[in-house]
């Protein structure tokens, strides 16, 4: 019982189909590492032990009786941008330290139908701006392979947890990076989705245009069986779209049925010089290139394909984003939600304290850059022509596809990195070189671990595909890992036994 948390979410669900343990002992061992190892890593805002407790035995009477949902009495977490009915949900901001929502996101609901129970709400960086959680009101987060590195972010929280084993797999939103970078930094696997396959109704908005969920875990398969129950057209957010339904857990077996020792045999690998250049460092460079060389072991074709050149998508995304956010955030005003400051002396006075104390400073320099770039005698110059640049992205994107099935790049140039005080914005901007230009065109994009450095930090291999073609990366990935055992290494929190 001592390892349960080092097996795979079909393992759990086998284990609990064969009685081998019940949901309760299940939800009871991660809960008690939670209250163990959390204080080393900082990974929950919130817990929500006591609910989770009579969720798993409820969950163990529904499956006596016969209920057959896979997903029942599972244990998983969110991140805490996605609206919890009746559980604070603050976004990791000040602003938001008193909000308890009074509806569930549609895939926090979704998960609920599913029969999954919910420890909690995890960490992240404010408002989801920020790559290695430094920005959350909450407190950083650790990184649980090694303590003195940053875990990744804005979905930091998440995948620490995960990579601690307190949780098989957990939720997060990609706006430019936000699953695959703190997924690559943790040694997990992390899947964004097309935008509009999944719902963003009740998950706090970023950048609209760009904001997706998806879902974190140790193998492709996890992430596929978390993704499966969040997916599909929902009325209640306009961008959600209907399209077919796969069935992702489905589609990984039926690959692996069919797969001979050749199992990427005509499948095109596309690889551009654009995403092995700016600031790439050398290992992570070696264990991409090793990846790739096992994927053309095992049948793959290797095919030069042309991108965007990253830096004019880095400027371009990071004048779009924060003119989203400045958007979004001016709901933010002390009046209708969360943070209000002390005795305002009139209505300007109310706005301006409420949001200079309620907003960190990160937060407070996008909605500037945005504000700017959005404001009359400017708009042209820089919101309509990073526009007009966001198309050609999705341009290169289409005719790179027209050579190739998959591209590959690294996930992040470097792996998971000292937390400084110091570290500079453009610095920090300049590690979503590689996962942005994804968000612009609205394409799939997972990240899966494919080695370690040599001081024992996680390196990701970032897998982009077509539109609507998350199986095809989940099981690509997937197939990958059936061949490696880069995704079974386990973090030294995750090897702690409580
Ligand atoms: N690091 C990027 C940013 O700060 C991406 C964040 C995200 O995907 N939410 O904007």
């Amino acid at each position: 019982m001592s390892e349960l948390h080092l097996l795979s979410t079909e393992q759990l669900i086998t284990g609990l189909q064969n009685k081998q343990f019940s949901s309760a002992e299940l939800t009871e061992h991660y809960i008690k590492r939670i209250d163990a190892l959390d204080s080393k890593i900082n990974s929950f805002i919130t817990h929500t032990s006591e609910t989770a407790r009579a969720q798993a035995k409820a969950a163990d009477g529904m499956r006596a009786q016969g209920d057959q949902r896979p997903l029942l009495g599972v244990p998983m977490a969110h991140k805490d941008i996605f609206c919890t009915q009746g559980v604070l949900t603050t976004c990791g901001s000040k602003m938001l330290h008193n909000f308890v929502s009074p509806y569930d996101a549609t895939i926090v609901s979704n998960i609920d139908k599913a029969g999954m129970i919910s420890l909690g709400k995890l960490n992240m960086d404010e408002f989801a701006m920020g790559s290695d959680n430094s920005s959350s009101y909450y407190g950083t987060v650790q990184n649980p392979w090694n303590l003195e590195r940053v875990p990744g972010g804005s979905s930091g929280g998440s995948a620490a947890a995960v990579a601690a084993g307190f949780v098989p797999v957990a939720t997060g939103s990609d706006t430019g990076g936000s699953i695959r970078q703190p997924a690559s930094f943790c040694g997990l696997t992390g899947i964004k989705p097309t935008y509009g396959r999944v719902s963003r109704f009740g998950m706090i908005a970023y950048a609209s245009s760009l904001d997706q969920a998806g879902s974190m875990g140790r193998s492709a398969k996890d992430c596929a069986y978390l993704l499966q129950p969040m997916i599909g057209h929902d009325p209640r957010d306009a961008t959600s779209i209907k399209y077919e339904m796969p069935n992702y857990v489905q589609d990984i077996n039926d690959a692996q049925a069919a797969a001979g020792d050749k199992p990427f045999d005509g499948l095109r690998i596309g690889v551009a010089k654009e995403y092995f250049g700016t600031g790439l460092d050398s290992e992570v460079e070696q264990a991409a290139r090793a990846a790739l060389k096992k994927y053309e072991e095992l049948g793959a074709t290797i095919v030069e394909v042309n991108i965007t050149d990253p830096e004019i998508t880095l400027a371009t995304y990071y004048m779009l984003a924060p003119a989203e956010a400045s958007s979004n955030l001016s709901r933010f005003d002390g009046v209708r939600f969360g943070y209000r400051c002390e005795n305002p002396t009139d209505l300007i006075d109310l706005y301006t304290r409420s949001r200079s104390e309620g907003f960190g400073a990160e937060v407070q320099r996008r909605i500037l850059t945005g504000t700017y770039a959005l404001s009359a005698g400017y708009f042209d110059a820089y919101y309509t022509k990073a526009q007009k640049i966001r198309r050609l992205i999705v341009k290169d994107f289409d005719e790179a596809f027209a050579s190739c099935d998959v591209i590959a790049s690294p996930t992040a140039p470097t792996a998971a990195y000292k937390l400084s005080e110091d570290l500079d914005p453009a610095t920090m901007y300049l590690g979503d070189v590689y996962t942005i230009a994804v968000n612009l065109a609205g394409l799939p994009a997972l990240s899966q671990p494919v080695g370690l450095t040599t001081e024992g930090l996680p390196i990701g291999l970032q897998l982009i595909g077509k539109h609507w073609q998350e199986s095809q990366l989940l099981t690509t990935a997937h197939l990958f890992q059936q061949h490696t055992d880069h995704h079974l290494q386990h973090s030294t929190i995750a090897k702690e036994t409580v």
